[in-house]
């Protein structure tokens, strides 16, 4: 399969990533991005070494007080004891079972996989959440062969990250390493509409909304995704 990256994260976000400024969740998905692209993976080494080179600058600074600042904080850090190890954490693992298929695992997801909570299955969907902090919410999505999900609007952003296989919306067509950002204001409604099953890495910061059918049956579909 040799279709290529087309749907990539923003420059922003990339020099949010580079520096260490995002939130777990949204890194996770930028990294595993950057394991299908290397594209950004060269962005990425542009922007670390604009950023060695400011941190660089700014440690070797004329003014005295800069330096001693500089020193204090890198005692601090070293001096920073470690913590204490909890449960010791699963193997990585780079073959993923879901619906009677295997999915190759791309290496930043390998070791955050294998401490996925139990797989929620509903028609041709599934979701297995990862851990994650509020408000983002990681999770696996499967979908079968052939399957719609439901149209739905987004109350926080919706970033989708396709894994394997494909998916379309109104929007567009993406595959292994697409990067979907959904916003408040756009309803959309993904569809696997190939023979292979689609794996995605979806993280949310509020529950979706649907849009369609009787509110009521689709109310379980919120805290199914979310
Ligand atoms: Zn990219």
């Amino acid at each position: 399969m040799t279709h290529s990256v087309k749907h990539h994260p923003s420059i922003s976000l990339l020099e949010l990533y580079c520096d260490g400024s995002l939130n777990a969740e949204v890194a996770l998905l930028v990294a595993t991005h950057l394991d299908y692209c290397p594209h950004c993976q060269q962005l990425c080494h542009d922007i670390e070494a604009d950023l060695g080179g400011q941190l660089a600058e700014s440690a070797t600074g004329p003014s005295d007080l800069h330096a001693t600042d500089w020193l204090e904080m890198m005692n601090r850090i070293t001096a920073t004891p470690q913590l204490p190890k909890a449960a010791p954490a699963p193997a990585p693992q780079s073959l993923l079972s879901i619906g009677g298929y295997q999915f190759e695992l791309p290496r930043a997801l390998r070791r955050i996989a294998g401490r996925r909570s139990k797989w929620l299955s509903m028609g041709g969907i599934a979701t297995a959440r990862l851990p994650s902090g509020e408000p983002h919410h990681a999770s696996l999505l499967f979908i079968d062969k052939n399957t719609d999900v439901p149209l739905h609007t987004h109350q926080g952003l919706e970033m989708t990250l396709v894994l394997s296989g494909e998916m379309v919306d109104e929007h567009g067509r993406y595959v292994p390493g697409d990067l979907i950002i959904n916003s408040p204001d756009d309803t959309h409604k993904p569809r696997n509409i190939s023979d292979e099953p689609c794996l995605c890495l979806s993280v949310l910061s509020a529950p979706l909304q649907f849009k369609e059918g009787l509110t009521r049956w689709l109310n379980p579909l919120q805290r199914f995704f979310y």
